[in-house]
């Protein structure tokens, strides 16, 4: 088997503090990799910049001056890590075997590409980098990042725990992929929905190398929002079930006001009102829990995701597409 071409997809926003020392450790490892024959010569390291307003993009653009397995592409605007990390992806796509995602703060181990690399070479599509310790991270950042994944967890979002953007994907993943056409991207949480044979690598994330964390609590907040409300339709069904129970509540209101009216404990008019409160709360409850379950189905068709993904043929039923790569 030919050895296979890998991207590095970088994202980096206001990274110039940072990216200077990371660079060469990237490029370290793909000519590691590269000598010890797991990866072609032509695997290259690719930053994204993230429309940073500091000198991020001249670091860059030096870089790549300098030697050739150095790429970047720049997006005209700031639109956020995960878009950053997707343009990389879609953007290198074709070009290679395979990609492997992470961050270019030095918090992710490298050390851990040999065994994602490995993992492909035995047959995985997709290898994610879970996180095996948080001892660097401070008490409040490890209670609210874990506390993040279990609230998704329970909301419906199936994602892998403690793993965050750190994954290698192959191509041929990427291209199913690129058919999840949704805008609002919560990348860790779509990718298992594109399927095929995946595994975990365990490493230990490390303190920033420098500069700042771009993902304050607000921010993770916001994230762990998009994820939930991109990819379940849970809250919708908790709607549903809390307007079934103040129904059933609503009903046994009124029958308990009708019993209070006939063995003569209330005040004329009483009766009559609580069940009518009663009446107009349960069944507003309900309907609008039932209204929301149609939202929750066109929520999900205007997503217009692949339907089905075929991971294997037998000879004679290749892809037949334009889209296919020679
Ligand atoms: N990043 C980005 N765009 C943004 C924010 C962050 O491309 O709007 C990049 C950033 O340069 C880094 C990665 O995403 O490579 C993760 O960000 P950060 O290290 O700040 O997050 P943390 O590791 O603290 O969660
Ligand atoms: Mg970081």
């Amino acid at each position: 088997m030919k050895a296979p071409v890998l991207y590095l997809v970088i994202p980096c926003y206001n990274e110039q503090e940072v990216l200077p020392r990371t660079a060469p450790m990237f490029l370290g490892k793909l000519r590691e990799l590269t000598e010890r024959g797991k990866i072609s010569g032509d695997s290259r390291v690719l930053f994204v910049n993230d429309g940073s307003r500091d000198d991020t993009w001249r670091i860059i653009t030096d870089l790549a001056a300098q030697d050739e397995h150095y790429q970047g592409i720049c997006q005209s605007r700031n639109r956020g890590h995960q878009n950053a990390v997707l343009a990389g992806l879609m953007e290198v796509k074709d070009r290679c075997d395979i990609t492997i995602s992470i961050d270019c703060d030095g918090q992710d181990d490298i050390g851990a590409m040999d065994e994602m690399v490995d993992a492909y070479l035995d047959g995985c599509d997709i290898v994610y980098g879970v996180r095996s310790k948080r001892d660097t991270d401070t008490f409040f950042k490890r209670v609210t990042a874990e506390g993040f994944y279990k609230f998704l967890a329970a909301m419906g979002v199936e994602v892998v725990f403690n793993h965050a953007d750190y994954r290698l994907m192959s191509s041929r993943v990427l291209r199913e992929f690129a058919n999840f056409k949704e805008v609002n991207l919560f990348l860790r949480g779509m990718v298992p929905l594109v399927g095929f044979k995946s595994t975990s690598v365990y490493y230990e994330r490390h303190e920033r190398l420098a500069g700042e964390s771009h993902y304050p609590l607000k921010k993770m907040i916001a994230l762990a929002f998009d994820g939930i409300t991109s990819l379940s339709v849970k809250p919708i069904r908790l709607v549903f079930f809390f307007g079934l129970l103040v129904c059933v509540l609503s009903f046994i209101g009124i029958l308990w006001s009708v019993i209070a009216a006939l063995s003569g404990h209330t005040v004329a008019g009483w009766a009559s009102t609580a069940c009518i409160v009663c009446f107009m709360g349960g069944i507003q409850a309900l309907f609008l829990g039932i209204i929301g379950e149609y939202i929750g189905k066109i929520y999900l068709e205007v997503k217009a995701r692949p339907r089905y993904i075929i991971s294997e043929r037998t000879p004679g039923m290749e892809r037949k597409d334009t889209e296919q790569r020679a």
